[in-house]
């Protein structure tokens, strides 16, 4: 978020500075392990819809001026049941994507069980379960677009300092004040996107808005033709599972192993004290309760595995404000487990805030004040 709003206002010639604990992108936070979902039709909220549609468009841009490979649109495969017992971030997840899709004029399609065994067998459905599919969802990769933005924003004049940890900052009259580990800065705003850190870093209510929750990622090994796992034959797909409490969600193979994840929400932690490993058991665990029984061909030999952090908000959405105390401080906590894909959107909304420019979107759901009602 914060890599986005920097280079929305370098692009803009707004002379601007990042500041960063670590390198981005990295392996700390919230924006690693090479993929996450894209989809237009937002269950968790048809007002997201315009944000990731913004978003598709700047990827694209940014595709065109580097090179770079940042969207891959390989379609979307939602997976429900009536009497599922589990919901993805919100109640109504599947049932709110149709609406969005309907409400937004999203091409998709929907599927009984036997076409979702026709045209995509790898899942293993029960004839209880029926499909959303939707053409132009997919994934982006988000160290290369954290990366592609960072760099365009130094071109066009942003500084960046890596390995510098913000502090405190406060306000002056003037403006905003800024201490790290390394130096002391004064700007006219400061936009705070600090990730897992933010509760720590703003205290007070933040501490109690946001609960941290420890990820893992899973890629595994395929077996069979590899080519059935490949972007052009194998959707992204989000499965909200008829007989566990969890949801799972999943990629093509991409740079080696399928990868596969489910949530957590019992257990919090923080950025500082999180273990960042990945025990071989809970790989074991995740083949055997979450992989075996759903996907055809997928191997329990693990590739690679990661934990990744959560920030998320009691309603799971985002909040995207100016602090109470000062206008010029705006606090950008958009994860809640689905936010990258609206991440270049927000950039821009960020540098609009900085700039007191009119917004082009709403964004009115995501104000903090909604907590204190
Ligand atoms: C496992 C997992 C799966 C996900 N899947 C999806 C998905 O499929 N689709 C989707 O759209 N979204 C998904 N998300 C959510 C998405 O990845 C996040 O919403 C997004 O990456 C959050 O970005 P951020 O900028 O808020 O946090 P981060 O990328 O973590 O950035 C915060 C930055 O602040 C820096 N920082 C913190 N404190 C300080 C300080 N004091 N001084 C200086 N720098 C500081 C950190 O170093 C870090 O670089 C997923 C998230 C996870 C963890």
């Amino acid at each position: 978020m914060g890599g986005a709003a920097l280079y929305q206002l370098a692009k803009r010639g707004t002379r601007v500075l990042g500041i960063d604990r670590f390198a981005p992108p990295h392996e700390q936070g919230s924006s690693h392990g090479d993929t996450r979902i894209t989809r237009l039709a937002i269950g968790e909220g048809a007002h997201y819809t315009p944000l990731v549609k913004r978003s598709h468009e700047i990827w694209r841009e940014i595709e065109g001026e580097t090179g770079a490979d940042l969207l891959t649109q390989c379609g979307e495969l939602i997976i429900s049941s009536d009497d599922r017992k589990s919901s993805v971030h919100v109640e109504g997840f599947f049932q709110n994507t149709i609406n969005a899709a309907r409400d937004h004029g999203i091409a998709h399609e929907r599927l009984d069980a036997s076409q979702i065994r026709s045209r995509f067998p790898q899942f293993n459905v029960q004839d209880t379960e029926h499909g959303y599919f939707e053409p132009e969802a997919g994934f982006v990769r988000p160290e290369a677009c954290i990366g592609a933005q960072l760099s365009l924003a130094e071109k066009r004049g942003a500084e960046i300092r890596r390995g510098e940890t913000v502090f405190v900052f406060g306000t002056t009259p003037h403006g905003v004040t800024v201490k790290t580990d390394k130096g002391f800065y004064q700007a006219d705003r400061l936009v705070v996107a600090a990730g897992a850190w933010l509760p720590k870093l703003l205290g007070g209510p933040f501490e109690k808005l946001l609960k941290i929750h420890r990820q893992v990622l899973h890629w595994f090994e395929t077996d069979g033709e590899p080519s059935r796992f490949a972007p052009q034959n194998f959707p992204v797909f989000i499965w909200e599972l008829p007989d566990a409490h969890q949801g799972i969600y999943g990629f093509p193979v991409v740079d080696g192993g399928l990868k596969v994840a489910t949530e957590q929400y019992g257990d919090t932690t923080s950025p500082d004290t999180v273990s960042r490993d990945v025990d071989p058991r809970e790989i074991a665990q995740m083949y055997e309760n979450f992989v075996r029984s759903y996907l055809k061909n997928v191997s329990p030999r693990s590739v690679k595995a990661k934990a990744c952090l959560y920030t998320v908000t009691p309603d799971a959405g985002f909040i995207l404000d100016r602090l109470p105390q000062s206008e010029r401080i705006i606090v950008a906590s958009c994860c809640s487990g689905h936010g990258f894909k609206h991440s270049a959107a927000i950039g821009e909304i960020l540098a609009d805030m900085a700039q007191g420019r009119p917004m082009p979107l709403d964004i009115s759901p995501f104000r903090l004040a909604r907590f204190s009602a």
